[in-house]
């Protein structure tokens, strides 16, 4: 841990260390430096002090004894009567992170008549399953389900948490990290495991320019939530293994504050991350009309249309059909990008997909660098020849 310390005596009042300051976290106040919440502690304020006036002060922090936190767990969602598949990607991720530290990868499940889903993970090679199954968790209330994993946590002392970036996931994980005083990375793109058991979490920052590397140093567990479709999942295995283990309730849950007043079931829509196949829209379309020809297309397909963001802020189409970092992760087995450049936060979510089509005028457009098949051309003379191709195919 560290911390900036500013020596009054020293300061001059020159003001070079708040123009410099990169998060606006210094204010001046009767002419002397004063730290906000905005503070990272990156130093550039030391470095650039001609008085030597600031400091950055290490303070040592006792890390909990690493070897007593063992394994990974896998907080498996079950929402709207069905096992989120983001659940079975982190399985997956789980396994091949576990090899490297001959952990297990555990599993924990929540809510009421649950238990038959228990069944159905015991094929894809977990070694416990954890169960708390009642009727008071029928409803997902953050903070029942938050004892309910919390006290599994206190029992089973797992290493590492993976969550899914779900709505309930990002009301979930936090809770949990706050109750255990240790670090939560959301989002995370990518997941290592070092040989002293530190997870790597990494994921986009600052507006997507950087990967971070975001490690907890010293605290246990290390709990990180990840998207849907940015892993891949195992493949089931034909025999079942792993033991089922029915927990009792923590009286927390009674205790509860919240209640659960009325339900009302918003109907399943179908997402763009479910898509096999997708045509994407970018600012290569001039008009919102010109989007019918990307539908058309994707129709053609048997596939789902989406689009980039500044179609979104235009107002031609909706978050729900935004790819990016600000959007959906999609992993489609053919994705057409039309008119798309390839910014960062908008590849960094679709990079996974198995076949990218991209068709853009710029022969150096970043979208081809991830691209399988790069077409340079005019969208408006591309696409309209791609439809009528597959309308004769049809025919
Ligand atoms: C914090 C943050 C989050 C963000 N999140 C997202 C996000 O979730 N999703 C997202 O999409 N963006 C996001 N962005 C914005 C992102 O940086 C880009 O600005 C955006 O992706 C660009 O969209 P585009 O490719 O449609 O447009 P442009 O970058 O303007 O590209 C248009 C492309 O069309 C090509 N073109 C033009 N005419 C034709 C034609 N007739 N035929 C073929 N090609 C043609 C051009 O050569 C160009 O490459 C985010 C930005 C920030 C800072």
């Amino acid at each position: 841990m560290a911390k900036i310390a500013i020596l009054e005596r020293k300061c001059t009042g020159c003001g070079l260390c708040q123009s410099n300051c990169p998060f606006g976290a210094i204010d001046m106040k009767n002419g002397k430096p004063d730290l906000n919440a905005a503070c990272k502690v990156c130093g550039i304020c030391v470095k650039n002090c001609p008085e030597k006036a600031i400091l950055k002060l290490e303070t040592k922090v006792d890390s909990v004894d690493k070897s007593k936190w063992n394994d990974i767990l896998v907080f498996a969602e079950v929402s709207g009567g069905r096992l989120h598949p983001v659940c079975l990607e982190l399985i997956g991720k789980a396994r091949e992170l576990a090899k490297n530290v001959n952990y297990k990868v555990k599993a924990v499940l929540v809510g009421s008549g649950v238990s038959a889903f228990a069944e159905e993970l015991r094929h894809y090679g977990v070694s416990e399953i954890a169960v708390y199954d009642d009727p008071a968790l029928s409803y997902f209330r953050a903070d029942a389900y938050a004892s309910c994993v919390e006290d599994y946590i206190k029992y089973a002392h797992p290493s590492v948490v993976l969550v899914g970036a779900t709505s309930l996931g990002r009301s979930l994980a936090p809770r949990l990290s706050t109750r255990f005083h240790t670090g939560l990375t959301a989002d995370c793109t990518k997941l290592e495991l070092r040989e002293n058991t530190d997870l790597v979490q990494i994921r986009p920052a600052f507006g997507g320019n950087i990967m971070a590397q975001i490690i907890t140093t010293n605290t246990r567990p290390q709990f990180a939530t990840v998207r849907y479709k940015v892993m891949n999942p195992p493949m089931r295995q034909e025999e079942a293994a792993g033991n089922i283990v029915p927990r009792k309730i923590p009286k927390a849950v009674a205790d509860c504050k919240s209640s659960c007043v009325s339900v009302q079931p918003i109907p399943p829509k179908q997402s763009i991350s479910d898509a096999e196949i997708l045509v994407v829209g970018g600012r290569g379309l001039q008009k919102e009309s010109d989007l019918d020809m990307i539908k058309e297309l994707a129709q053609l397909l048997g596939g789902d249309w989406a689009t980039t963001r500044p179609l979104v802020e235009k107002g031609w189409s909706t978050n729900d059909r935004q790819i990016g970092l600000s959007g959906r992760t999609v992993r489609p087995r053919l994705i057409i990008t039309c008119g798309v450049s390839g910014a960062i936060q908008f590849t960094a979510c679709m990079n996974g997909s198995d076949h990218i089509v991209s068709i853009n005028t710029d022969k150096d457009a970043p979208i081809f660098d991830v691209a399988h098949i790069a077409i340079v051309g005019d969208l408006y003379e591309i696409v309209p020849a791609l439809i009528k191709q597959l309308k004769e195919a049809q025919a």
